[in-house]
């Protein structure tokens, strides 16, 4: 880990609204490759509208502040596009394709990773070239014995009767085929029993290195006992209050939110 390196994500002053109403109220924030960030905040803070926004969610309207990743602005670029330079965004209630098959839906989302924008500068669709079948094959069983997934598990349908735990699996296994550079985990870790949050924990770890930087929203810190981040971030009403290491999630634990809030939010005359 380079701290002297350009951040790759830099968000800077970012305002967003909904359907008119400002959730986010000047958030800045960089992620470097390398580095794992918490970001927690009560329900209600903003976790969720910055994770969508990041990825591009046309509901969400920025009306001030830029995000850059990797030396450019990403306000005027499509969610695909952003998915293909290599932001990822972990599904809180993934759907359930019956029909389709693990390893099938992977190699889809992987060609669409590889292929070139919708359109080229001259307007014209390009060329689409995926992975052929027998090296997909190869990756696909190399990123399941990282992950320990039995091999079994690319020819079930996709989350088709999956347990929570086999959910997240799912969702590992595509980010390790992938390989995104900045991983966002919303809540990941809500309603997860033990196992599932084990599999995400050991799955991120496993992925964790040098090229990826990882930010894990969550509101509660009980993930953060299995993925260790660098950087704790607390997020109340649309800002970061609050920015350290990980003794601020253990802070938290003990102290709550609410020391972090203005005065006269906590109701002091
Ligand atoms: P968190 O993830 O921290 O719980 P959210 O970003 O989901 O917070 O919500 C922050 C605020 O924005 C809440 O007051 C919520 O009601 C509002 N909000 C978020 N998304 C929407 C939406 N799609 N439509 C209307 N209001 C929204
Ligand atoms: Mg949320």
């Amino acid at each position: 880990m380079s701290s002297s390196q350009q951040p790759d994500l830099i968000v800077e002053g970012l305002r967003v609204a909904v359907e008119g109403k400002e959730i986010l109220k000047g958030l800045s924030l960089e992620v470097r490759k390398g580095e794992i960030h918490a970001i927690m905040g009560p329900n209600g803070s903003g976790k969720s509208t910055f994770a969508n926004t990041l990825m591009g969610h046309p509901r969400y309207e920025v009306t001030a502040g830029d995000i850059r990743f990797e030396g450019e602005s990403v306000l005027e670029w499509e969610t695909d596009d952003r998915a293909r330079r290599g932001l990822f965004m972990a599904f809180q209630y993934p759907v359930a394709i019956p029909g389709v098959s693990v390893a099938n839906f992977l190699r889809a989302a992987l060609n669409a990773r590889l292929a070139p924008s919708a359109t080229t500068g001259d307007g014209k669709v390009p060329q689409r070239r995926g992975m052929p079948p027998k090296e997909f094959r190869a990756l696909l069983r190399e990123k399941m014995a990282l992950l320990k997934m039995d091999d079994s598990f690319a020819t079930r349908y996709l989350n088709d009767g999956f347990s929570g735990g086999e959910k997240k699996r799912a969702e590992i296994l595509q980010m390790a085929l992938l390989k995104p550079r900045i991983a966002i985990m919303d809540e990941t870790d809500s309603g997860l029993d033990i196992d599932a949050l084990k599999v995400v924990s050991d799955g991120v770890n496993a992925l964790a290195g040098p090229d990826l930087g990882v930010l894990v929203i969550t509101h509660y810190n009980r993930i953060l006992n299995y993925i260790k981040p660098d950087f704790v971030h607390v997020m109340l009403d649309g800002r970061i209050v609050r920015s350290g290491g990980p003794e601020l999630a253990v802070e938290l634990e003990s102290r709550g939110y609410d020391w972090l809030r203005e005065p006269a939010e906590v109701g002091t005359p």
